[in-house]
């Protein structure tokens, strides 16, 4: 059985970025149309009230540990992840695996021209990689399913999807039956990452766990959402107080 952490009612893998990456490879060699989700404290904290998220989060066949506040929740109620597994980090060793395997990527979201921006650089990065097509993720609620037709004509093994969470995650369940990609995934701004449009916080901010702060001085836009982390910490508090 699957060893998992329940926090705020989410279910979340009990899993390092070596077993996540095997998981994951055994979803796409088994052709199960997957959806991994990387799970930050601000949408547990958002899924304790919000019963549709969480049964969105549990239903996923894979959910990591993304953020420090997942971390440091599971171990205040009693678990104890090996490490965080962010939705970059999986991205960037699945397009390693790819290249390897003969696994196709499609790449859909961010800006214009931002997801293309990133297959070259992942291509440069991972010769071999076959990159199935890109699209930006600016689009009306109605092309939805025009969009993932479009996607499931090109028969990716991989669809990375960065429209920010929840947003990619909802879009990726509604879609899967048309999509009939092997695997899905969410990863928030990854592309703008990859494509040199963002910079990741330095390695030090990362070491010490501080790359929320980054984010937060980076774009300080990202405040209000933030606030939310505060009273994960209290909601954390009293499910350890309960237990
Ligand atoms: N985005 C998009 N379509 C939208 C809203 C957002 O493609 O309708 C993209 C945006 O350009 C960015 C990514 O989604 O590249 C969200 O990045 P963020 O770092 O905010 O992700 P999160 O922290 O929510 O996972």
């Amino acid at each position: 059985m699957d060893n998992k952490a329940e926090i705020l009612g989410c279910h979340i893998d009990i899993i390092d970025s070596r077993q996540a990456l095997e998981k994951i490879s055994e979803i796409i060699l088994g052709r199960e149309c997957g959806q991994v989700i990387t799970l930050n404290a601000e949408i547990a904290f958002q899924a304790q009230k919000d019963e549709k998220l969480r049964s969105l989060i549990n239903g996923a066949d894979l959910v990591t540990p993304d953020g420090i506040g997942v971390i440091w929740g599971g171990r205040q109620l009693g678990y104890d992840f090996p490490e965080r597994v962010t939705g970059i980090d999986l991205m960037v060793s699945l397009c390693r695996k790819a290249a390897n395997m003969g696994w196709k990527v499609f790449l859909f979201g961010a800006a214009p021209g931002v997801a293309e921006a990133a297959a070259q650089t992942l291509a440069k990065q991972f010769p071999g990689l076959m990159v199935a097509g890109c699209r930006h993720g600016y689009f009306n609620d109605d092309e939805s399913v025009g969009i993932a037709r479009e996607i499931a004509a090109l028969q990716p093994d991989i669809l990375f999807v960065a429209l920010g969470a929840p947003k990619q995650e909802y879009w990726i369940r509604d879609q899967r039956e048309v999509l009939k990609v092997p695997l899905c995934m969410g990863v928030g701004g990854s592309f703008d990452v990859i494509a040199g449009v963002k910079s990741r916080a330095p390695g030090w901010a990362i070491r010490l766990n501080l790359e929320w702060l980054y984010r937060l001085l980076a774009e300080p836009s990202r405040w209000k959402r933030q606030l939310a982390l505060p009273r994960y910490v209290l909601a954390i508090i009293k499910a350890k107080w309960r237990k």
